[in-house]
């Protein structure tokens, strides 16, 4: 009885999480990277993909939600960080938690891929799930707070459609600008001088304390209950936009770091 309950429990809650950004946030975040990939890590990933693009590999991490025989993936889509912390503070949180998150396994799939021991098979999955997890980790519901599962509890509505606020951040805003994934790659993908010059420098964990102050902003204007539309898309397009073109150099940064 406990069992069956507990599993129908997990049924009715694991799709709450279930997304990432959606398929055009992941896709976006690929294909930005693959424009600022060194020629040592574009015939790298080349090596490992063959002629699936980032952007197309990028989505796997989503898809094999359907096979229960990768039901153990299911925590390394986000890692959930509480309210009121500072850099360090996060950062603290980040070393502890030893459960698979966002966060920690990065560095995994990145020794795979370093690993000339691994096998072909190994490196694909170890490719598509870095780039996968890299977008979730730029996606700043992605490194929200437990008790509303990363804004999953939290109901607004979208253009008067149910929603709730990590969906309107996995796709509603997104889908909203109405752009291929390849038109919105190329619409957004002029990081200014400065933009380069912070983010290359920066670690994963600040990539994630990044994320971290973005959700911070987004719970600050966002309620349960908000009615979003247009003025919410007017207020957020620009951290939208910054986080998925960070994401995309994050990504690059990795990659061209393994290829070096
Ligand atoms: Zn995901």
């Amino acid at each position: 009885m406990t069992k069956a309950l507990l599993i129908v429990g997990c049924m009715t809650c694991l799709p709450l999480h279930a997304n990432a950004w959606g398929m055009l946030g992941h896709r976006i975040v690929g294909q930005i990277a693959e424009a600022h990939l060194s020629k040592k890590a574009l015939k790298g990933v080349k090596g490992v993909l063959g002629n699936e693009t980032l952007a197309m590999a990028s989505n796997w991490g989503d898809f094999i939600k359907s096979d229960t025989s990768y039901n153990y993936l299911y925590n390394w889509h986000f890692v959930n960080l509480p309210a009121g912390l500072d850099k360090q503070g996060v950062f603290n949180v980040l070393d502890k938690v030893q459960e698979p998150n966002v966060y920690n396994k990065v560095p995994e799939m990145v020794a795979i891929l370093k690993d000339n021991n691994s096998s072909a098979e190994q490196k694909v999955f170890a490719m598509r799930m870095l780039v996968h997890l890299i977008g979730d980790l730029n996606q700043p519901m992605h490194t929200a707070r437990k008790d509303d599962l990363g804004g999953n509890k939290v109901a607004v509505t979208w253009f008067g459609e149910k929603s709730n606020l990590h969906r309107v951040w996995d796709e509603g805003l997104i889908e909203y600008q109405q752009l291929s994934y390849t038109e919105y790659a190329k619409a957004i993908d002029y990081p200014s001088t400065a933009q380069l010059a912070s983010w290359n420098g920066l670690s994963l964990r600040d990539y994630v304390y990044g994320s971290y102050e973005a959700c911070n902003q987004i719970y600050a204007k966002t309620k349960g209950d908000d009615k979003l539309s247009y003025q919410y898309n007017f207020n957020f397009l620009k951290l939208l936009n910054e986080q998925l073109l960070k994401g995309g150099i994050c990504l690059a940064n990795v990659l061209n770091e393994i290829y070096k």
